[in-house]
């Protein structure tokens, strides 16, 4: 720490002065020099290295376990160190490819060398570990910004032993991004099981599926980036299986899955025709020549494949006592193949990591140690078509946020308190004005977007944007195009059919195109009726609602509510914990060791609010230290205390700080530690130091 004053810091709380510029380039000079870790108080900084390092060595481990966290240089082992409470959390953030993974790894790595040994132990964290692949073939897909980028969130709660033996854990996942099973933007993929799959399954299975190895058969598949250099998707399905076997699938289990992926690729090829009515209507019929794919996906799912094609015809709406059948249009009849897709897969994905979950879960006695790691790795702010899905990570982006400055704060509330220091107020900006602006139960937008898919009649993302438009238009953090009354904005250059939101990292730009669909999330009852009937275990299971003996007349509970409830649990169960914080950075696009792109990592460092928790820090005492190693430290700067002070370290450090006439408002004498208020007095010490 102190030592390396004169060029870069390792505790960005010392940084003077502070500003973006300062904050980046000691991050910079950091990384150059392969310190890859840096501090804001307890917090870790990680950027990426994108080389392998010789820091996590076990002679590293050990040199960690047992020192100081200030002696050493500045280390992710160190975040077991800060705080020595039971029930931690870690939470782990940063955007697809920042390491987040990795760290996650690191840490386990960690906890499985500083405990036992035994066969289980090692049986638990080998699960642990596996499930990665498992969940990254189902879950992420190349996207213009990372090859394999997470489309969805996860929480992973580990927990340990008394001795701190990891005895299983629990996954949960939140809002996977469905609508790319059907479309995906441009210069983009699918999920990546369905590549892995037509590359690196034998022949016999192929077959066994009735599939074709060419990605250009399968309307779901997007041809222009359907192989990724780098990516070996033959080898990862491989890997895939092997993992799948690692973590406890069974083989007619996994053999489930792979139908179900191979009737997904199917059903996008099924397409439609009108087939005038007598009644002028227009209903839908699948073309002929696609009949061979719906008989194939019915055969792979014990589907009667009448009642599929009567499904993709008519719709039943069933009201108290009647049931009235309408027809579909060709238009509808792609909306509902496209609906049946995305809730096939999604609700393979929840069910995989359900499963995932039984496998790794253990029953719990007695007392335990509790390690979470929550790695969203979906920040998508700034692409350029935000749409249903990053407005919805987004929002939980900015309820992280919130209890990271809710914590941060609560924190160092604690330890004045503990030390008995006089509690100054932290001025900061809070977040939740924007939570609230999102999230309130009348007139949030989520709420609203709830109100109007209820609202019979005519529904549509522009009735949905008007609705927005006159309720937030005084929000400062909400702007539009059309907002009549704003005082802040009517910002001409935003597109038609768009909004923006002010989030804590800055101007989002979304898309209203598609909300009110997204959220509705509806899957015709006649569709899972008919995949209720599947003779398939899988399919079964996925659509419990196609039971007609559970007909259930009210509507099902939006993609938001649903969203916004398990956001609300999470939360809820981070509030009860001690968090110990990683949050990764990615230093460039290109994957590449030794290179720094400043924008990149600026805007980083803005989204995950960095500056703000530095000044959080610092706005009461930016620096503290217990008085042993203060005083062997500075002790040399007076003589009273050189070269030995005989009586508690506590009235070495006074004696000390007086004698150097250090104004008595820059400190704080705390039971334990010394607080020091600014950064400079800190400076002026190691300057001393140094003339010594
Ligand atoms: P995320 O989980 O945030 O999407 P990963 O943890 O998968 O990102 O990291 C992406 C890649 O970056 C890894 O596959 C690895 O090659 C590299 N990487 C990340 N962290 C480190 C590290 N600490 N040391 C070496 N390489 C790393």
């Amino acid at each position: 720490m102190p030592t390396e004053l004169c060029d870069w810091v390792g505790d960005m709380v010392l940084i003077e002065p502070l500003s973006e510029d300062t904050f980046i380039e000691n991050l910079k000079k950091r990384f150059d020099h392969n310190e890859i870790y840096t501090y804001i108080g307890s917090v870790v900084i990680s950027m990426n290295p994108y080389k392998s390092l010789p820091i996590y060595t076990a002679e590293k481990v050990e040199e960690y376990r047992n020192r100081n966290f200030y002696e050493l240089s500045p280390h992710i082992l160190n975040i077991f160190s800060f705080k020595q409470d039971n029930d931690q959390c870690i939470l782990i953030t940063g955007e697809s490819g920042a390491g987040k993974t990795e760290a996650s790894k690191f840490v386990m790595s960690y906890v499985a060398a500083v405990c036992g040994k035994g066969q289980e132990v090692n049986k638990v964290k080998e699960q642990l570990l596996q499930s990665n692949p498992v969940l990254e073939a189902f879950g992420n897909a190349k996207t213009v910004k990372n090859d394999n980028s997470s489309r969805f969130g996860k929480y992973m709660d580990i927990e340990f032993d008394f001795k701190g033996d990891p005895l299983g854990g629990v996954i949960s996942n939140y809002l996977l991004e469905k609508s790319r099973v059907v479309k995906q933007p441009r210069g983009e993929r699918n999920f990546h099981i369905f590549y892995q799959l037509l590359s690196g399954a034998s022949d016999d299975t192929l077959q066994k599926l009735k599939l074709d190895r060419d990605f250009s058969k399968y309307n779901y598949l997007s041809l222009d980036s359907a192989t990724v250099n780098g990516l070996d998707d033959a080898a990862s399905f491989r890997t895939v299986r092997n993992a799948m076997q690692i973590v406890g699938f069974m083989e007619d289990e996994v053999q489930s899955i792979l139908e179900l992926v191979a009737a997904v690729l199917k059903l996008g090829n099924i397409e439609f025709k009108p087939e005038s009515r007598c009644n002028g209507y227009d209903e839908s019929r699948v073309k002929d020549k696609n009949g061979e794919y719906l008989k194939e996906m019915c055969e792979l799912l014990g589907i009667e494949q009448s009642v599929l094609e009567r499904a993709f015809s008519f719709r039943t709406v069933e009201a108290k006592m009647e049931k009235v059948s309408t027809t579909l249009n060709v238009a509808q009849a792609y909306y509902a193949r496209d609906a049946l897709a995305k809730n096939l897969y999604s609700r393979l994905f929840s069910w995989l990591v359900n499963r995932i979950n039984e496998s790794i879960k253990v029953c719990l006695s007695g007392f335990s140690l509790n390690l979470c790691c929550f790695g969203f790795s979906s920040i998508l702010l700034f692409l350029q078509d935000n749409s249903f899905e990053q407005f919805i990570i987004n929002y939980c982006n900015e309820k992280l946020q919130q209890i990271f400055i809710e914590l941060t704060l609560r924190e160092e509330q604690e330890e004045y308190v503990r030390e008995d220091i006089e509690w100054t107020n932290i001025e900061y900006f809070n977040n939740a004005i924007i939570c609230d602006l999102i999230e309130n139960n009348k007139n949030g937008i989520l709420a609203m977007l709830d109100e109007e898919c209820l609202r019979p009649g005519t529904v549509t993302d522009e009735t949905f944007l008007d609705k927005l438009n006159t309720m937030c238009a005084e929000h400062q953090h909400f702007e539009s195009r059309q907002s009549k009354n704003s005082k802040f904005l009517t910002d001409h250059s935003l597109p038609h059919n768009c909004f923006r939101i002010q989030h804590y990292a800055g101007k989002v730009l979304y898309r209203a195109e598609g909300f009110v669909d997204k959220n509705n999330d509806l899957l015709y009852r006649d569709l899972s009726q008919a995949m209720y009937k599947a003779n398939h275990s899988l399919i079964k299971i996925l659509f419990p609602e196609g039971n007609p003996a559970k007909v259930n007349l009210k509507r099902p509970p939006t993609a938001g509510f649903q969203f916004r409830a398990s956001v609300g649990t999470l939360m809820k169960n981070l509030l009860t914990k001690n968090p110990n914080y990683i949050r990764c950075i990615k230093p460039n696009d290109k994957k590449a060791a030794h290179i720094f792109t400043d924008s990149l990592v600026c805007h980083q460092v803005r989204y995950l609010g960095l500056l703000e928790n530095v000044r959080v820090r610092r706005a009461g005492y930016a620096f503290r230290q217990a008085y042993d190693p203060c005083l062997e430290r500075y002790k040399m700067l007076c003589k009273q205390t050189w070269p030995h002070w005989k009586g508690p370290a506590r009235e070495g450090v006074e004696v000390l700080l007086t004698d150097l006439q250090v104004p008595a408002e820059e400190f704080a004498y705390g039971r334990t530690k010394i607080f020091i208020r600014n950064p400079r007095t800190l400076f002026f010490l190691e300057e001393k130091r140094s003339q010594c």
